[in-house]
């Protein structure tokens, strides 16, 4: 048996597991890849002959994830993060999409020139698929279209301060003026929705005075402005990383009422919890903050319910000395890249979810917010981006041993689920040594057709389905991958911003 629509010349390479995480849920099966692409799924007892077969055995077998939130920081600030070392701890991570936020790097990417500049700091440099978003800012409006059309996947925008002087937040006039020009091209903004009249400046240097400085009142409420101004513009929107569950109800409301709204939300918010912040540990540091685990509980069940189907890292590294132990004035960002799926994964497992849900959250879902039509499935004719992934073996996390250019995260000294033990990108293995080749190519936005939010898909917590996906007839609308070359690095010399005293988002 083959699959229908199949492409039943030889294969270049089949993986066998008896655990590949498809569409409809976990089953043994051989995938077979010719020329980067998924050509077909065939019986696990049964694999075409094919140049090279791999099997994984009980190592289970998932897309390549989709990080749509990832600040590479590249050109300009590349000694925080670049290209190389990011892209390398993707592959490391099992993730073999990321789209780079506009924010950070140098210039930030808020008209078509900087997003030239940022293409050819990354040109030949990436271990991964990159893909970019742009700005918008106060002022670019009109640069917003031609961004469109040179390929961004969307615009991002701050409603408070960003946490670097050179990309300003939105006031209410300018947010619907960017809605507006968006929805003109039936384009996407995805926003860091904090409302800056409920924020403070932390009264201290302690975790509990950050936290008290940047409520989730302060969150809900940017969120109801997005949304009031996405139903009257007709803009499709995205809340970036929602920290706070008080935000749950009105997206819900919004969508249930016809608002293009979707939203994210990131592994620190599913996993850390203000309780356990230690004194001085401001590698917990980002914005919106690390919240109660109460707050952490209700977020699952944001997930569960789909009122928020992305999970992504919101990778925002800065170098150790800007994550000095004062939670006022530390950078604020987490740095995870490498290590979001084994994060996600050991908590979603002691709650009781599959790897399918994690699959849902961390690939199928970022992938459709950005279009990526050909990313974050096992299906026939999607791009052969893979990951074996063993889900029962531990390990214990060691930040100078990951590939972020710097040694600070979070989860340094955890002990996680799940360990990456390979990743395809297009059909060929990565490989993350700083030897490595790098195999990336940079994506611009597919054309034409847009994902559109869709119902509520619940995820209900419990046994891994296993029966065999019913599997899709041939390769959906391609993206426009464009040959990853060196180029001559157009990178300013490096001119970092002081550190923001208190609003320093991620
Ligand atoms: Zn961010």
């Amino acid at each position: 048996m083959t699959s229908r629509g199949a492409d039943e010349r030889r294969p270049d390479l089949v993986v066998r597991s008896r655990r590949v995480v498809l569409p409809g849920g976990q089953a043994p099966a051989a995938v077979a890849v010719r020329d980067g692409r998924i050509t077909g799924l065939h019986p696990h007892d049964a694999p075409p002959d094919a140049a090279e077969r791999v099997d994984l055995g009980d190592v289970a077998l998932l897309p390549g994830l989709v990080d749509t939130h990832v600040h590479v920081n590249e050109p300009g600030r590349t000694h925080w993060e670049g290209f190389a070392s990011a892209t390398r701890a993707a592959a490391a991570g099992g993730v073999t999409t990321i789209v780079d936020m506009p924010l950070n790097s140098l210039p930030p990417t808020v008209d078509v020139a900087a997003l030239d500049v940022k293409r050819r700091a990354a040109g030949g440099r990436c271990a991964v698929d990159v893909g970019f978003w742009g700005g918008a800012v106060p002022g670019n409006a009109a640069a917003l279209r031609p961004l469109h059309e040179a390929g961004v996947f969307g615009f991002k925008c701050f409603l408070s301060p960003s946490g670097v002087e050179e990309f300003p937040p939105l006031d209410d006039a300018g947010l619907r003026r960017a809605m507006a020009e968006i929805a003109s091209f039936d384009g996407l903004l995805v926003v860091h929705a904090e409302d800056p009249a409920l924020l403070a400046d932390p009264a201290g240097p302690g975790y509990a005075d950050f936290l008290g400085s940047r409520p989730g009142e302060a969150e809900r409420r940017a969120v109801e402005r997005v949304v009031t101004l996405a139903g009257e513009t007709g803009a499709r929107v995205h809340i970036l990383h929602v920290s706070s569950a008080l935000c749950l109800e009105p997206l819900a409301a919004a969508r249930a009422r016809g608002v293009r709204v979707t939203a994210e939300t990131c592994p620190h918010y599913l996993t850390l919890t203000a309780e356990e912040v230690p004194p001085g540990g401001t590698a917990f540091k980002c914005c919106p903050p690390i919240r109660s685990a109460a707050n952490r509980d209700a977020l699952w069940r944001g997930l569960a319910e789909g009122v928020l189907s992305c999970v992504v890292s919101d990778h925002s590294p800065s170098t150790p000395d800007l994550k000095m132990p004062d939670f006022a004035r530390a950078w604020g960002g987490v740095s995870s890249l490498q290590l979001g799926l084994s994060v996600v994964w050991t908590e979603a497992a002691r709650r009781g979810y599959g790897l399918e849900h994690v699959v849902r959250w961390m690939a199928a879902g970022p992938a459709a917010l950005a279009g990526l039509t050909r990313k974050g499935a096992i299906e026939a004719g999607r791009d052969a981006d893979l990951v074996a992934f063993d889900p029962d073996a531990e390990h214990t996390v060691d930040a100078a041993a990951l590939h972020h250019r710097n040694p600070v995260t979070p989860y340094h000294g955890r002990t996680l689920r799940g360990t990456v033990r390979a990743t395809w990108l297009r059909g060929r293995l990565t490989d993350a040594g700083p030897d490595g080749e790098p195999g990336g190519v940079l994506l611009r936005r597919p054309a034409p057709e847009r994902a559109e939010p869709g119902p509520l898909e619940q995820a209900e917590p419990g046994p891994s389905i296993r029966e065999r996906a019913e599997l899709g007839p041939g390769a959906p609308e391609p993206g426009e991958p464009e040959p990853s070359r060196p180029e001559p690095s157009a990178a300013r010399p490096c001119t970092p911003s002081r550190p923001g005293t208190g609003r320093t988002p991620a």
